[in-house]
């Protein structure tokens, strides 16, 4: 599609919460699969509201997760010229018109209507005003805002990529402010001329600002300029279906880089919030999203947020990635528990690289490698409470350990075959079962209850350290105490 330009245009009121991440992302996948332009524009004329931190914290986010932008970050509050100079044409054309009504005076009308039930827009007290009472009114150094003069009847109609078609009679759309008393834009103004003056082609945004977009349109026309296609797109609701909010958990996609998840099975999970892929598989790597995603796969209703669900794409992201792609993230990990030993050798890491793959299958998080997996890079380690007392109580173990790991210790090949077989020849000789030696050796060997296969331990950590934590015999004053 030539000439796709989109944008994202978040304000820098927050942290980049979800809604927005997943607004981002449709825009991008949208651009990226179309040869076209991702635009970023930070809209921050809310002085109050708005800070230098959290567009960092946007911007930063926006990197996370590998949303790399063509154009911008523009700011809108280094256009305000540009804003004013087009309201001060409207107002010259008799397009918009200067209100002198107080916010008192407007909430005491709103709250009267509020009162008899009846629903309220602004009354156009102002709009008939005299250009002599304007001036009158302006020397007196009374405050005002700059309204819209809209069209008192007619329709406004616009065909919604995702909603279909959606009209409005004109005279129900109020005369909306363009500029504040103190010279600032509103979000109407600013949003219609950077997506003119940024050449946007399709606004896609969530579908809270579907009762704006008319308001949008009619500027657009007193411009006589084209309106871009809009696409709206379902909120994002929590288990309860209601909005997503912070009451439901994380919001800020910052919060979940920090827990450790990745960006590619964010990204996977976010897509599918409100799209469907068409795809057998859930599971799409990042250039799958950018070839299917198509607006006519954006579906009406809400999506659900399951933090559930995200862990899923996580583990599956992890199970099926390289160890390679894997190593340099877990390393971070191991830093971080202190288990991290410089001056690897070229065979050390290559066990490494056999042990994130037999870990792999089992994590959910990269943290899980150094806190679960803790036992398969590191000789200190806890051998856990449940592990302990369910398979290291049995009073035949502290003289039937060390011999296992004697035999194990001796054989020419130490390979799964051979390691299993010898397991199970040892406990025929001694007449125990297999079960309570694997179950011993798991509980040794990992410190846990459960982990991969036993064998597939044994080689992965090495005959080495197989049969120094068989062998160790710290753990049997602990157990056999009591
Ligand atoms: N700044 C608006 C927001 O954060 C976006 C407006 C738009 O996309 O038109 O909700």
């Amino acid at each position: 599609m030539p000439g796709v330009r989109v944008r994202f245009a978040p304000s820098p009121t927050g942290s980049l919460h979800v809604g927005g991440a997943r607004t981002a992302l449709f825009n991008w996948l949208f651009a990226r699969g179309r040869g076209g332009r991702f635009i970023l524009r930070i809209e921050d004329t809310d002085r109050e509201r708005s800070s230098p931190e959290m567009v960092e914290d946007i911007l930063g986010a926006l990197r996370w997760l590998g949303l790399d932008w063509d154009e911008g970050p523009f700011l809108q509050s280094e256009r305000l010229d540009r804003y004013r100079q087009v309201a001060n044409q409207l107002l010259s054309a008799n397009q918009a018109y200067r209100c002198f009504c107080s916010t008192a005076e407007l909430t005491a009308k709103r709250q009267a209507a509020a009162a008899s039930g009846k629903p309220w827009k602004y009354d156009a007290t102002c709009r008939g005003l005299s250009p002599d009472r304007v001036s009158e009114r302006q020397a007196r150094g009374m405050p005002s805002v700059v309204r819209f003069k809209g069209p008192r009847e007619g329709e406004v109609a616009f065909e919604d990529r995702i909603f279909g078609r959606i009209a409005h009679r004109t005279e129900q759309i109020e005369d909306f402010v363009l500029v504040r008393s103190d010279g600032m834009p509103t979000y109407h103004l600013g949003v219609v001329l950077d997506d003119l003056d940024m050449k946007i082609s399709h606004v896609m945004r969530g579908a809270d600002h579907i009762s704006n977009t008319p308001k949008q349109i009619l500027l657009y026309r007193a411009l006589q300029r084209p309106v871009p296609e809009f696409a709206h797109l379902p909120l994002i609701l929590g288990p309860d279906r209601t909005r997503l909010s912070k009451r439901h958990g994380a919001t800020a996609v910052t919060t979940y880089r920090d827990q450790g998840y990745l960006p590619a099975p964010f990204c996977n999970f976010l897509a599918l919030l409100g799209w469907s892929s068409k795809s057998e598989a859930e599971s799409l790597s990042t250039d799958e999203l950018i070839r299917r995603f198509a607006l006519e796969g954006v579906n009406k209703s809400n999506a659900v947020f399951d933090l559930e669900k995200l862990a899923w794409f996580n583990s599956q992201y992890l199970r099926n990635a390289p160890a390679e792609r894997l190593f340099p993230l877990i390393r971070a990990e191991l830093e971080k528990e202190g288990i991290w030993k410089e001056e690897l050798g070229s065979s050390d890491r290559a066990w490494m690289l056999t042990v994130v793959d037999l870990l792999k299958k089992r994590v959910r998080m990269v943290s899980d490698f150094a806190t679960q997996g803790r036992a398969f890079f590191a000789d200190d380690f806890e051998i856990e409470a449940k592990a302990r007392r369910k398979f290291l109580k049995d009073k035949a173990l502290p003289l039937l350990m060390p011999d296992l790991a004697a035999r194990l210790g001796s054989l020419p090949v130490f390979g799964l075959e051979e390691t299993e077989s010898a397991l199970r020849t040892f406990a025929a000789e001694n007449g125990v079962k297999a079960g309570l030696l694997i179950n011993a050796a798991r509980a040794l060997l990992t410190g846990k209850a459960v982990a991969p296969g036993i064998f597939e331990v044994m080689v992965a950590l090495g005959r080495e350290r197989t049969v120094a934590r068989l062998s160790g015999t710290s753990w049997v004053e602990n157990e056999q105490e009591g």
